[in-house]
This record gives structure tokens, sequence and C-alpha cells, in this order.
């Protein structure tokens, strides 16, 4: 117990300690945290559909008829029909052959990776790859490599010097940059050096491409460029759980060997059925995409001219590069004296010395909503100038 206490204290001392803060009412822009009214850009309901009407009303219609409890795992007794449809509509969703519902993107990522690769096999890996594919590579038991965010020269020559089954795996859109990786060259990259490609899109689903068929539409990349999607439903797609999508006998495959798809509790059906209908509203619904690409363009081009330092990133992650650990503390604390919501996100999450605020935006946001945050953050930029005086 001695040694946790002091880890937690060293954690305290260096800015890292992370905190919890308690929510109560819907997921949506305007949070009632710990009791006090917050307006949140830190979440990752993009298109503002976690708290939508009809996806709600479409979880409780269908509970009366699948109860709420998965009661046992997929390959016992809990494949539900809800689960089977969903995986129908996202197989269509995405042009994809096939679909297989995991309960979380996590548990998709360390299924998928540690069932396609294994001992004796590469996987090639980017360096700024989600933590669930981090994990998913140590559960493989494959040698991993990890190659340089987005270079494709220095991953040529890994692939090109590596024998044996190869895999490479890459985040779709990064989650704490906000920028998509190079798909078209990964998936030419993959074709020359025979290896598996696996994307995980968990923050391109439903916001890019057309009608958020995610990042491989978006790029024409089809079934035979990518043969593994994965993508989560917990994000722009409202409610939760994830799947990997495919050709059939890799799903089939997944079944047989992916152990976080085998060994639990399937998710409620009533969670699928409500899912269903939220990829209803993301085909039809254009208008909340066309918004949330407005808000992204005001904030980067109003953000940057209050001397901000941004990422390159043209999806709704908009991070504020901050540097050490208690600036962005210290910012994140400011806004929130003003009544906003920006999480500073600090090591080992982003690399040492990266400490930033992860922005997101969201179709709910009002025009005046980004109005308001961009005021604070005038306020509030004076003292990143004082901290980073300290720091001199
Ligand atoms: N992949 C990426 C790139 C993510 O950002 C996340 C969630 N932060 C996940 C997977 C995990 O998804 P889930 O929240 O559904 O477990």
């Amino acid at each position: 117990m001695r040694d946790f206490a002091a880890e937690l204290d060293q954690r305290k001392q260096a800015g890292l300690y992370r905190t919890r803060r308690v929510i109560s009412g819907p997921q949506q822009p305007e949070l009632v945290s710990d009791g006090v009214p917050l307006l949140s850009f830190c979440s990752n309901d993009y298109l503002g559909l976690a708290s939508h009407p009809d996806i709600v009303r479409a979880a409780t219609d269908a509970m009366p008829h699948t109860g709420l409890g998965g009661a046992a795992s997929h390959l016992i007794c809990g494949h539900h029909s809800a689960h089977h449809q969903l995986e129908v509509r996202l197989a269509a969703f995405t042009r994809r052959s096939s679909a297989l519902f995991f309960s979380t993107g996590y548990m998709a990522n360390m299924g998928a990776i540690s069932a396609l690769a294994g001992r004796g096999d590469t996987i090639f890996s980017d360096r700024l790859n989600h933590a669930s594919i981090i994990d998913g590579c140590i559960l493989s038991r494959a040698r991993v490599r990890r190659y340089p965010h987005g270079d494709m020269d220095a991953l040529a020559d890994m692939l090109a010097s590596t024998g044996g089954h190869k895999l490479v795996v890459t985040d779709g859109v990064f989650s704490m940059d906000g920028d998509i990786a190079p798909l078209k060259e990964l998936a030419a990259l993959c074709r020359k050096h025979d290896a598996l490609l696996v994307v995980d899109d968990a923050h391109g689903v439903g916001v890019l491409g057309p009608q958020g068929r995610g990042s491989l539409i978006e790029q024409g990349l089809t079934e035979d460029d990518v043969p593994v999607l994965i993508g989560t439903l917990g994000k722009a797609v409202g409610t939760s759980g994830a799947f990997v999508a495919g050709p059939k006998l890799l799903m089939d495959y997944l079944v047989q060997k992916a152990r976080t798809y085998i060994y639990t509790t399937a998710m409620p059906p009533a969670i699928a059925a409500a899912t269903c209908t939220s990829l209803d509203l993301i085909e039809r619904e254009d208008s909340r995409r066309s918004h949330l690409q407005l808000l992204i363009a005001e904030f980067r081009r109003e953000a940057a001219a209050l001397g901000f330092r941004l990422m390159p990133s043209r999806t709704p992650i908009q991070p504020i590069m901050v540097g050490d650990n208690w600036s962005a503390l210290a910012l994140s604390e400011a806004l929130e004296q003003k009544g906003l919501l920006v999480t500073a996100i600090r090591p080992p999450t982003v690399p040492e010395g990266e400490a930033r605020l992860r922005v997101t935006l969201s179709a709910a946001h009002s025009m005046a909503d980004l109005e308001r945050l961009l005021v604070a953050l005038a306020d509030c930029r004076p003292l990143l100038e004082s901290k980073s005086a300290e720091a001199v």
C-alpha cells in the first residue's frame, strides 16, 4: 500500500493525477458537473446524438421486447436478433461484406489484433495509436515495431526488412491530434509488402465521408484495400459498443478466436436497436456534418488568430497545444471558472511535453456556444504567456 500511495503522490506532484467529475442529466454540451452547469467542449459525441430523442425512444421501445440484460455471451445464448440486425446494418453502412458487433472499441481492438496476429508475426503500429491498439499488440504476443507517426518511408523500410506474417495497424483519425492517417499510402504499402491492414476509424465513423460512412469511404478505399475496419459506436454514433467490418471469412475467424468477443456478456440488445436508429439519422441528416464543418473552420480561424498553437486537423478534434502539464491544467481551470469544460490531456495519453487542451466540437454546439469558448480563450490567453515566462 505504501508503494501505491507514493506513486499517487508522485503523480500529483508532476501534475499528472487524474480526477473524475460526476455528470448529472443527459450528455449534451450543456452539462451539469458536480452540480455546476458547464458548457462542454470535450465529449466525443460529435454529431450530438447521445441524447437524441429518436435514439432514446428506439432503446425504450425495444426494451419491452428484448428485456434489458445481455444474459450471456454471443456464443452461448446472448446473440439476439437485435444484434444480428445491427451487424447487417453496419455492414451496409460501411459498404463491407459483413460486420461483428463488440461491446466496446477497446475490446474490438484488443480482440481483433490479438486474434489476427500471434507469436512469430510482426505488427507495425503508428507511434500515436490509441491505447487499446497498443494493448491489443501486447496481448497478441507478436513482435511489435512502432513507426514514427504517419511516416510512410520509415514504415516502408521496416516492412521491406521484415519477413513472415505482417499486420499494419493505425488509427484512421488520431484521437488526440485529430489528423487523418495517410490511408491510401498505407493501403498501397500493405499491398506491396503483403501485410494485413487494420484501420481503427473510431473518430471517423459518422463524421467523415459521404453520409458519414467514415475515413475509408471518404478516400475511396474498399475492403480489398483495407480488409479490417474497426469502428466505435460510443462517439459520433451516440450509443455504445463497437464493430469490426470486413470479409465474411475474417468475421468467422474472429468469432472463433477473438477472446474479447467470446468471453464477455453480449451488450443489451436495446442498445443495438437504438444504434440502428442512429445510423438512419446519420445517413439521412447531412446538415449535422455541414454545421460541424462550419464550427471547425470558425474555431481554427479564430483560435489561430488568438495565437494558440493548433494541430493540422480538419476533424472535430482540435487540440490546443500547451506543452507542460501545469500550464495545461491552469488553462483548463481558468476556462472552467468561466463556465466552460475542456479537459487537459497529459502524458501518458500524449507524449511527454505535449500536454494540451483537447477541444472537441459537436454538431450540437451553436455558433454562439463557439463564440463563448473563443471569448473565454481570448481572456485566458495571457495565462499561457505568464506560465511560459515562469518556465523560462
Ligand atoms: N479507438 C480509438 C482511436 C479511441 O479513441 C477509442 C476511445 N477513446 C477507442 C478505440 C475505444 O473505444 P470505446 O470507447 O468504444 O471503448
